[in-house]
Protein backbone atom coordinates (compact mmCIF):
# COMPACT_ATOMS: atom_id res chain seq x y z
CA UNK A 1 0.00 0.00 0.00
CA UNK A 2 1.61 3.32 -1.06
CA UNK A 3 1.70 6.39 1.40
CA UNK A 4 0.77 9.73 1.00
CA UNK A 5 1.88 12.79 2.06
CA UNK A 6 -0.70 15.42 2.57
CA UNK A 7 -0.94 18.68 3.89
CA UNK A 8 -3.54 21.22 4.37
CA UNK A 9 -4.53 23.74 1.37
CA UNK A 10 -4.51 26.69 4.13
CA UNK A 11 -2.38 25.58 7.08
CA UNK A 12 -3.71 28.03 9.29
CA UNK A 13 -7.52 26.35 9.02
CA UNK A 14 -6.08 23.48 10.20
CA UNK A 15 -5.65 21.44 12.98
CA UNK A 16 -1.84 20.80 14.62
CA UNK A 17 -1.95 17.44 12.61
CA UNK A 18 -2.75 18.72 8.99
CA UNK A 19 -1.42 22.45 9.41
CA UNK A 20 2.25 20.58 9.21
CA UNK A 21 1.16 17.71 7.25
CA UNK A 22 0.95 14.05 7.54
CA UNK A 23 1.11 10.40 6.03
CA UNK A 24 -1.35 8.10 5.12
CA UNK A 25 -1.12 4.85 3.82
CA UNK A 26 -4.17 3.68 1.73
CA UNK A 27 -4.95 1.65 -1.31
CA UNK A 28 -4.12 3.04 -4.58
CA UNK A 29 -7.59 2.21 -6.09
CA UNK A 30 -9.14 4.96 -3.82
CA UNK A 31 -9.66 8.45 -4.48
CA UNK A 32 -7.14 10.80 -3.21
CA UNK A 33 -7.90 12.08 0.58
CA UNK A 34 -9.56 15.89 -0.43
CA UNK A 35 -10.28 16.42 4.09
CA UNK A 36 -8.29 16.04 6.95
CA UNK A 37 -9.51 12.99 8.47
CA UNK A 38 -9.81 14.96 12.14
CA UNK A 39 -10.72 18.66 10.98
CA UNK A 40 -12.05 17.99 7.34
CA UNK A 41 -9.71 21.40 6.15
CA UNK A 42 -9.24 20.35 2.62
CA UNK A 43 -5.91 18.87 1.85
CA UNK A 44 -3.70 18.44 -0.73
CA UNK A 45 -1.19 15.58 -1.75
CA UNK A 46 1.93 16.33 -1.24
CA UNK A 47 4.35 14.73 -4.07
CA UNK A 48 7.60 13.38 -1.94
CA UNK A 49 9.24 11.10 -4.44
CA UNK A 50 11.18 14.31 -6.04
CA UNK A 51 12.85 15.61 -3.03
CA UNK A 52 12.79 13.18 -0.13
CA UNK A 53 15.05 10.65 0.20
CA UNK A 54 13.44 8.20 2.64
CA UNK A 55 10.96 6.85 -0.68
CA UNK A 56 13.71 4.33 -1.09
CA UNK A 57 13.57 3.39 2.12
CA UNK A 58 10.32 3.13 3.51
CA UNK A 59 9.40 4.72 6.80
CA UNK A 60 8.96 2.47 9.60
CA UNK A 61 6.02 3.08 11.82
CA UNK A 62 8.31 3.16 14.88
CA UNK A 63 10.70 5.36 12.64
CA UNK A 64 8.08 7.86 11.72
CA UNK A 65 6.80 8.20 15.36
CA UNK A 66 10.54 8.88 15.94
CA UNK A 67 10.10 11.64 13.29
CA UNK A 68 7.45 13.09 14.68
CA UNK A 69 4.79 12.22 12.28
CA UNK A 70 1.71 10.02 13.46
CA UNK A 71 0.40 7.23 11.29
CA UNK A 72 -3.03 6.67 10.33
CA UNK A 73 -4.54 3.88 9.08
CA UNK A 74 -8.45 3.38 8.08
CA UNK A 75 -9.83 0.59 9.65
CA UNK A 76 -12.78 -1.33 7.72
CA UNK A 77 -15.22 0.33 9.70
CA UNK A 78 -14.70 3.74 8.49
CA UNK A 79 -12.70 5.13 11.50
CA UNK A 80 -8.84 6.14 11.71
CA UNK A 81 -7.04 4.52 14.08
CA UNK A 82 -3.55 6.45 15.56
CA UNK A 83 -1.13 3.48 15.81
ZN1 LIG B 1 -6.70 18.64 10.35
Amino acid sequence: MPTYHYIATKPEDGCPRCSKGFDLRRPISRPALTECPLCKTPVRKVITSVNTPRVSKPMSVSDAKSAGFTILEKRCDGSYEKL
